[in-house]
C-alpha cells in the first residue's frame, strides 16, 4: 500500500490504483488475526471513503487540492490557482519593475488580469507559504497593480496584434462571458478562427451586467474585451442562439466545433407564499443588479430586506444603500462560515452599514394592496450535513418573527437556462437540467460540441469559469487534431531563469516579519450614493514592497 500511495503523491498514480488499494486494505483487515493488522488499513479505507475526489485529482489531473504533495507542484500558489498562473514569476517581475512582463506572464493562463485582480476569490493566497510566517502575499492585489499599469500605459506600448492564423478550422462559441471569452482567446492563440455569438449588446457576462461598478468598473471590463478582440477574436453581439438559430446551423455553416458558455442566467425561486414579481417592491437579485449596472431607473424603499448569502445578495445590499435605502437587512439561513463570499466583501458590506442576520429563513413575503410590507421569518439552527457537505439549516420551533420591509430582494441562487436549445436537441441533460459533459474534456455526447463554465457547473467563481474556458480550448484543439488523449493542465516549470527569476541573495533572504500593505479604500462617507470603485489599488511603491515579500517557493529544489 505504501508503494502505491507514494507513487500517487508523486503524480505517477495509475487508474487501477484505487481499486488495488481497496482490495489490499480490505484483505489485510479481514484476514489479520491480530489487532494491529485489523486496524492498520483503516486510514487508507477512511480516506478512500471520504476523500475519493482527492485521490482522483492526484491520479487523473496530477493535482493535489491541499497543495502539500511537493512532487506535483512547483509552488503552492500556482498549484491552487485554478488556471495555474505562474505566480512567483509575475510577482518577481513586479519586484523588478518589469510590469509588462508581469502582465504577459498572467496572460499565459488568464486573459483577465484586471478583472481577476479585483474580484477573484484568490484561493492561491490561502496556500501561500508566506502566510505560515505572518501574512500571505497579496497575490490578487499585485495582479491588479500590474494590469492597471498596463492599461494606463497602453498607448505607449506596442499595439496587440492578432494571433497568427495557422489552422483552417473555425470554432463557434456561445456566450461572451469570462468562460466563452477565455476559450476564444486560447483557441485564437492556438491558430484557429473563432467567433463568439453573444445574446446581448455587450460582452463580459455577469461581470458586465451584474457585478456593481463599485467592485468592478465597466471600463475595466471593456479594456480586457478590447484586448481579446485585438488578438483576433470576433464577437457577434445581439446574436442569441435560440430554437431557430441552433448549434446545427452553426455546424452547417462550417464551424468545426462549438463551445457552449451561456452561464447561469435564471434566478432561482425561493418557493414561499407571496413570492411574486407582480408585487411592487419585490425583485430578484440578478434582475435588480442588471438594471442598476446598466443605468436603468431602479427604485428602492426606505427599508430593504435581502434574502440570501452569496455574491448576488451582498452586491444587492450595497447597491440598495447607494440607491438611497436607509436600512438594509440581509437574511441568511446558514452561518458566516457557509457564506460563499470573501472576507473583504463581507467586511465592506458591514462597514457600509448592511446588517447581516444569520440563521434566519423567510417563510412568507407579506404585502398590502399589491405592495410589499415585509417578511415573515423563522430562526434556524444547523443540523446534519446535506449533499453539498454543508450543515443543513433546520427551523427552530416557535421562533417566528416579522421583519418590516418595503423592498424585498430574493437572491438565493442562479441556474442555467436551457430554453434556447430546441426540445428535440440531441444534447444529453442531467436530471438537474444541466448538460452532461466529460469532466476532463468538457465534451458533450454530440461530437464536436463542448460546454463549460456556470452553464454546466452552476453559478460559481469567475476563475473556475476561466479555467473551464481554457480547458475547453485545449480539448477542442485536441479534438480538431484527432488527438484522443486526456487534457492535461499540469503546472509547468518554464525553462531558464530570467533576470527577474534570480534566486534571492543570502542577505536579502534573511527573514524578518513584514506584513502586507493595506489596500487603500474610498472613505465610507464618499461611498454613500456613489458607485465609484471602493478599492483603490496599491501604489507602485507598495506593490514593489509587497512583491519582494514572496519567498520564491518555485526556486526550491
Ligand atoms: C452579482 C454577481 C457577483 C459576482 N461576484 C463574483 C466575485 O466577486 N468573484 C468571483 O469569482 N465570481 C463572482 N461572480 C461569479 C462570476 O461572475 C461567474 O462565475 C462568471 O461570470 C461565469 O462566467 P460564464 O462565462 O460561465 O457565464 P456568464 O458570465 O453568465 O456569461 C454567459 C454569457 O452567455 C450569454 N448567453 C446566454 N445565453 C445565450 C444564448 N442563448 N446565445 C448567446 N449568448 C448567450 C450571456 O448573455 C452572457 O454574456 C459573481 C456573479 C454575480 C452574478
Ligand atoms: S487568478 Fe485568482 S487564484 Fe489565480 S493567481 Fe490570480 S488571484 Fe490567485
Ligand atoms: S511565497 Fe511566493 S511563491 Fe511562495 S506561495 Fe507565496 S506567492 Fe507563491
Amino acid at each position: 500500500m505504501l508503494e502505491i500511495l507514494t507513487r500517487i503523491t508523486q503524480g505517477k498514480g495509475r487508474d487501477s490504483d484505487i481499486e488495488t488499494l481497496l482490495s489490499i486494505a480490505k484483505t489485510v483487515k479481514e484476514c489479520s488475526l491480530c489487532g494491529l493488522g485489523q486496524t492498520c488499513p483503516n486510514p487508507v479505507l477512511t480516506t478512500l471513503n471520504y476523500f475519493r475526489d482527492e485521490y482522483d485529482a492526484h491520479i487523473k489531473e496530477k493535482k493535489c487540492p491541499a497543495a502539500v504533495c511537493d512532487a506535483l507542484m512547483i509552488s503552492p500558489c500556482q498549484h491552487t490557482c485554478p488556471v495555474g498562473i505562474n505566480v512567483p514569476k509575475y510577482v518577481a517581475h513586479i519586484a523588478a519593475g518589469e510590469y509588462l512582463q508581469a502582465v504577459e506572464t498572467i496572460r499565459e493562463r488568464n486573459p483577465f488580469p484586471a478583472i481577476c485582480g479585483r474580484i477573484c476569490h484568490h484561493p492561491c493566497e490561502g496556500r501561500c507559504r508566506r502566510g505560515e510566517l505572518e501574512e500571505s502575499v497579496a497575490i490578487r492585489a499585485l495582479k491588479r497593480f500590474a494590469a492597471d499599469w498596463y492599461f494606463e500605459h497602453v498607448d505607449e506600448l506596442p499595439e496587440p496584434e492578432p494571433f497568427p492564423r495557422t489552422r483552417n478550422q473555425k470554432v463557434a462559441i456561445i456566450g461572451a462571458g469570462p468562460c466563452g471569452l477565455s476559450c476564444a482567446y486560447f483557441l485564437a492563440q492556438a491558430g484557429y478562427g473563432v467567433t463568439i455569438f453573444e445574446a446581448m449588446g455587450i460582452g463580459g457576462g455577469m461581470p458586465a451586467v451584474a457585478i456593481p461598478d463599485f467592485r468592478l468598473p465597466r471600463e475595466v471590463i471593456n479594456s480586457e474585451i478590447d484586448y481579446i478582440v485585438k488578438r483576433g477574436v470576433e464577437i457577434k453581439y445581439n446574436t442569441p442562439l435560440d430554437t431557430k438559430f441552433t448549434i446545427e446551423h452553426l455546424q452547417a455553416n462550417g464551424y468545426d466545433a462549438v463551445f457552449i458558455a451561456a452561464g447561469a442566467q435564471k434566478s432561482q425561486v425561493i418557493g414561499i407564499p407571496g413570492e411574486s414579481e407582480a408585487l411592487a417592491g419585490f425583485h430578484y437579485g440578478l434582475r435588480f443588479l442588471h438594471d442598476a449596472k446598466l443605468g436603468k431607473k431602479v427604485k428602492v424603499g426606505r427599508r430593504v430586506a435581502i434574502i440570501g448569502g452569496g455574491n448576488v445578495a451582498l452586491d444587492a445590499s450595497r447597491t440598495a444603500l447607494r440607491l438611497g435605502a436607509e436600512e438594509v437587512n440581509v437574511y441568511y439561513r446558514r452561518s458566516r462560515e457557509e457564506m460563499p463570499v470573501t472576507e473583504v466583501e463581507f467586511d465592506e458590506a458591514v462597514s457600509e452599514g448592511v446588517n447581516v442576520h444569520f440563521l434566519v429563513g423567510p417563510t412568507r413575503i407579506t404585502s398590502d394592496e399589491g405592495k410589499v410590507t415585509g417578511l415573515q421569518c423563522i430562526r434556524m439552527k444547523l443540523g446534519e450535513p446535506d449533499d453539498s457537505g454543508r450543515r443543513r439549516p433546520v427551523p427552530v420551533p416557535e421562533s417566528e418573527f416579522f421583519a418590516e420591509a418595503d423592498t424585498v430582494i430574493a437572491a438565493v441562487g442562479q441556474a442555467a437556462d436551457l430554453s434556447f436549445l430546441p426540445p428535440d436537441s440531441a444534447l444529453e441533460r442531467s436530471r438537474w437540467e444541466r448538460l452532461v459533459v466529460d469532466s476532463n474534456s468538457l465534451s458533450t455526447n454530440v461530437a464536436g460540441v463542448f460546454a463549460g463554465g456556470d452553464f454546466v457547473f452552476g453559478a460559481g467563481m469567475i476563475i473556475d469559469a476561466i479555467a473551464g474556458g481554457r480547458r475547453g480550448a485545449l480539448a477542442i484543439d485536441k479534438y480538431l487534431r484527432g488527438d484522443r488523449s486526456r487534457v492535461q493542465m499540469y503546472d509547468t516549470r518554464q525553462p531558464g531563469i530570467k533576470e527577474a527569476e534570480k534566486p534571492i541573495t543570502e542577505e536579502e533572504g534573511t527573514w524578518e516579519a513584514a506584513f502586507r500593505p493595506e489596500m487603500p479604500m474610498l472613505p465610507i462617507e464618499d461611498r454613500k450614493r456613489s458607485f465609484s470603485e471602493t478599492e483603490l489599488g496599491l501604489s507602485e511603491e507598495k506593490a514593489g514592497y509587497e512583491a519582494k515579500r514572496c519567498l520564491r517557493c518555485d526556486l526550491e529544489t
